[in-house]
């Protein structure tokens, strides 16, 4: 009896154990699908990204040879860090040079004034502006006289000194809403927001006196006196380019009545 209780008593243990092992079995193999499922995502989610951001900064390096990414690949979050911070300042540098080359694409090299392209992209605004408010608005073109002469008497680095600094006398007499640019050779375009013609006139009459007062002193003490002409011309109607023809065709009346003069243009008849 009590051997037949022990055989009955080691069945039971052995089912025990039997399914004691298929538990762990199946645990473990649980676990492993885990694992496997763990890595895989891992690997789309880190490994893959980082492998990503690693070829473009090795990309990066080669592009801004001056960057210095510390070397070794992917496995350096600070690294990430620090080359998205120096990322940051390569693309302020180029924010930097792009602001550089837009102002260069404006401006006059000789003189540092707005060039022609500028100024009538300003000056389309400033006329628009004063039409759609019913604001008066006045146009001009100045050329300096003579200017063939100077440079044949002078030379031409004389010339482009006189250029130079016409321009900042310009610069310094206007007012600051009013614009002006270097139009070609000797030859310089204006806006006057907020003006009438008369009212202008009397600004480059001011410009004249001051130019008159202060001739250019050369580096042999010989003066050089300069004058120029201006047309005006309202532009309150009509559109940028009709205002600057009549302020181009006043200016020839300047030229023809001796020089060193201001013509206004007469006011445009309104067609019938
Ligand atoms: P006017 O009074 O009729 O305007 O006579 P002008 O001699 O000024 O006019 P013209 O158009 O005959 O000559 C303009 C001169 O301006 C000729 C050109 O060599 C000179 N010029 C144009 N651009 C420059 C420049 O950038 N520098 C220098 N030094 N001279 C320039
Ligand atoms: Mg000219
Ligand atoms: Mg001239």
């Amino acid at each position: 009896e009590g051997i037949s209780l022990a055989r009955s008593e080691a069945t039971e243990m052995g089912a025990v154990i039997e399914a004691s092992q298929q538990k762990l079995y199946a645990t473990l193999a649980i676990t492993t699908a885990f694992i496997v499922v763990l890595l895989l995502l891992m690997h789309r989610c880190l490994v893959r990204p980082l492998q990503q951001i690693d070829s473009a900064l090795t990309r990066l390096r080669e592009e801004a040879p001056d960057l210095h990414l510390p070397p070794g690949s992917l496995h350096e979050i600070k690294a990430i860090e620090a080359a998205i911070s120096q990322l940051h300042d390569v693309l302020q540098k180029h924010e930097e040079s792009r602001g550089e080359l837009e102002r260069l694409a404006a401006t006059d090299m000789l003189t540092g004034l707005n060039n022609r392209r500028q100024f009538m992209h300003i000056a389309t605004g400033e006329v628009a502006r004063s039409q759609r408010y019913g604001r008066p608005v006045t146009v001009a073109l100045a050329d300096l006289d003579h200017f063939k002469r100077i440079n044949d008497t002078f030379g031409h680095a004389v010339g482009d000194q006189i250029l130079q600094g016409f321009a900042a006398l310009v610069g310094d007499t206007l007012r600051q809403t009013d614009r002006v640019c270097r139009y070609g050779g000797e030859e310089f375009a204006f806006v006057f927001p907020e003006t009438a013609p008369d009212e202008a006139a009397r600004l480059a009459d001011r410009l004249r006196e001051r130019l008159t007062a202060a001739p250019l002193l050369l580096a042999d003490g010989r003066q050089v006196a300069v004058t120029f002409s201006i047309g005006l011309a309202d532009a309150s109607a009509g559109t940028l380019e009709e205002g600057l023809a009549q302020a181009d065709r006043a200016l020839y009346a300047a030229k023809e009545r001796g020089r060193s003069c201001t013509v206004v243009a007469e006011p445009r008849r309104l067609q019938p």
